[in-house]
């Protein structure tokens, strides 16, 4: 996306439209977010660069959205949005830059130094920072926390968001809708059941990811598998790690604070020196689980991020993703407010699907290199000793690699 920082003012630029400082009548707005993630508060930053009003409807408090602890691993191009729209000096100052990583199958290891390959690096920033640098940005009034979109309609003219605040319906009519709720929110719910078509692979496990209070034990991150699964060594700031394990789908409330540290001690411990254990502040489970829609798009109604899409996080790319998607967007809409140009908007739906194809090429990729997969024989086992032989052997398998980790390949 060009810079918008040095965009000039839309020529359609809406009069008389009010911010939403009371939620007693209905509301009229250009772009409705429906969404306080990544994907939908990026829009609502690039849409206020450009002077197009637009408001965030998010159901959860703003404490629960700043806090969420999910991804971490943000590419350069994701990087460079940011910092277009103002919002990636903090990340710039704070994050560690990232330029190799190891993967370990069994006993064996190599680094890949994938920022000499590429010239790029990788930045690990947590996404709930990103979501806080996001929303310290905007204006507070504009983005409607405890407030759940519950029907959303669109015309080919016009499109409007039902929403429910502390049990209060009101009705937020706009020109565009931005579907930015994740997977499971109310703008893919809303299509019609013709435009529902998707495509969806289940890996049949989940990830069992934990922060705790204890120094990384390496400065770079660590994906390995042995015959007991995948193990992923990563890490927030000096003092917190960031650890996965590949647990069987649905196991992970059994799995005692000992039990992880014991099996992540066996699975990253043959590279790596031996973990060091601490407080465990915080626990998810991720499904493993492909998804998505044939047309991100209906009439006025736009779906971007998870809401279009979810790939495994093998490969880290859904938050990239997003925030890509959320761009690609954002550039369409303000083509269409600066000249009523509506190529871009058009274009949104293929452009968006293909760059998510690829990103959920690599992550199916990462998924077999480093998983034991349910029904593997030792068949799988072979193949994927043979692919990680051919990724550290062969400089054009290994570029290729490189470039889809950094993000490079879906440019
Ligand atoms: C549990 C979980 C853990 C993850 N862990 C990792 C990880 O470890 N590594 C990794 O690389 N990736 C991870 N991911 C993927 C990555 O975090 C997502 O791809 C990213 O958050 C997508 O951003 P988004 O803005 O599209 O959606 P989200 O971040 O999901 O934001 C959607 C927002 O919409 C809100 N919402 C939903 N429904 C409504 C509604 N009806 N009305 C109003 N608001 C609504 C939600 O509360 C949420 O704030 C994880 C994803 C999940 C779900």
């Amino acid at each position: 996306m060009p810079s918008t920082r040095s965009s000039s003012a839309p020529k359609k630029q809406q009069s008389g439209t009010s911010p939403f400082p009371r939620l007693d009548a209905e509301r009229k707005t250009q772009v409705c977010i429906i969404g306080a993630g990544p994907a939908g508060l990026t829009v609502h930053q690039a849409m206020a660069q450009i002077g197009v009003t637009s408001v965030v409807i998010e159901a959860r408090s703003r404490q629960y959205v700043q806090n969420r602890v999910r991804a971490g691993l943000v590419e350069p191009g994701t990087v460079r949005i940011l910092d277009d729209l103002g919002v990636g000096q903090k990340l710039l100052r704070d994050a560690a830059c990232h330029k190799g990583l190891l993967l370990q199958l069994d006993d064996t290891s190599a680094r890949v130094p994938f920022g000499d390959i590429t010239g790029e690096p990788v930045y690990m920033y947590p996404q709930q920072h990103i979501v806080r640098d996001l929303i310290s940005a905007s204006d507070p009034q504009r983005i409607l926390f405890d407030t759940e979109a519950v029907n959303v309609e669109t015309g080919s003219l016009d499109a409007a968001v039902t929403v429910n605040h502390a049990g209060r319906h009101f009705r937020v009519k706009c020109d565009f809708i931005v579907g930015a709720d994740g997977a499971h929110g109310a703008s893919r719910r809303s299509l019609p059941d013709e435009r529902k078509k998707s495509y969806e692979r289940d890996y049949g496990i989940d990830w069992l990811g934990i922060l705790a209070e204890t120094a990384p034990l390496a400065d770079e991150l660590i994906y390995s598998c042995s015959a007991r699964g995948f193990a992923l060594h990563s890490m927030r700031g000096e003092s917190q790690s960031r650890l996965y394990l590949q647990v069987p789908r649905g196991s992970s409330p059994s799995w005692t604070d000992d039990r992880i540290w014991q099996e992540l001690d066996y699975r990253l411990s043959p590279g790596a020196a031996r973990i060091r254990r601490g407080d465990i502040t915080e626990r998810t489970a991720v499904k493993l689980k492909a998804f998505q829609l044939e047309n991100p798009q209906y009439r006025r109604l736009f779906l971007i991020g998870d809401a279009a899409h979810t790939v495994p996080p093998s490969a880290a790319k859904g938050l990239n993703l997003a925030v890509e998607d959320a761009a690609c967007l954002a550039q369409a809409l303000w083509a269409w407010y600066q000249d009523h140009e509506r190529g871009g908007l058009d274009r949104y739906a293929s452009k968006a699907a293909q760059r998510a194809w690829l990103a959920q090429m690599f992550s199916a990729e990462m998924t077999r290199l480093l998983h034991v997969l349910p029904g593997d024989t030792q068949f799988d086992t072979k193949t994927r000793t043979a692919r990680w032989q051919r990724i550290v052997d062969n400089p054009i398998a290994l570029r290729d690699f490189a470039d889809h980790y950094v993000g490079i390949a879906r440019r």
